[in-house]
């Protein structure tokens, strides 16, 4: 077994009145802080007498790790910052899911329901072929043959896999595996 570190997703959170008049004042958060981030914590640094300057709003205007590729308010970036710490070592798992589209979003927001991640998530195989084989080896595909039955050996393999997968979502998954999510 070998422990892999999961990164946490950051976001970019800047100063909209600062953006505005033409000046990047921002800084990189981890997604769990993104609540606790104001005014003051962002423009450390800059130089930038936000009181003065008349500065009010924060905004995501870029994302490390996440997803969506879109930008949010801080308070999305850390809604995101709670699935990631609910999804635990299953994140890199939930993401890809994400970020095939074939995924089942929370209400009307983007962020994906766990509770149907568990439900789909197949987990992580060399391939779809070797998740199908033994999946029929679950199913008691072959319950009642003998092994040398015509049955078992003509079996098309490769027309059920194909039949199979079209209920099935595969993504790439790290190390020349794939993740594998029931469609339904
Ligand atoms: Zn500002």
């Amino acid at each position: 077994m070998t422990t892999t570190t999961i990164a946490e997703p950051r976001a970019w959170i800047g100063c909209l009145a600062c953006y505005n008049s033409g000046r990047l004042v921002g800084r990189w958060y981890p997604v769990t802080d993104c609540d606790e981030v104001d005014l003051a914590s962002v423009h450390r640094g800059s130089g930038v007498h936000w009181k003065r300057a008349g500065c009010e709003e924060l905004w995501v205007m870029d994302t490390d790790g996440l997803p969506v590729d879109t930008e949010m308010s801080p308070h999305d970036a850390a809604a995101w910052g709670e699935v990631f710490t609910e999804a635990g070592e299953q994140w890199p798992a939930v993401a890809a899911w994400v970020r095939s589209g074939a995924y089942v979003a929370e209400g009307n927001s983007d962020l994906p329901s766990l509770s149907d991640f568990e439900d789909r998530y197949k987990g992580a195989w060399p391939s779809f072929r070797d998740y199908a084989v033994e999946l029929a080896e679950d199913l008691c595909l072959f319950e009642g043959l003998s092994e040398d039955s015509d049955l078992v050996t003509y079996f098309d393999w490769d027309s059920w896999i194909r039949d199979l997968g079209l209920g099935y979502t595969v993504v790439d998954a790290p190390e020349y595996a794939v993740y594998v999510f029931s469609d339904n």
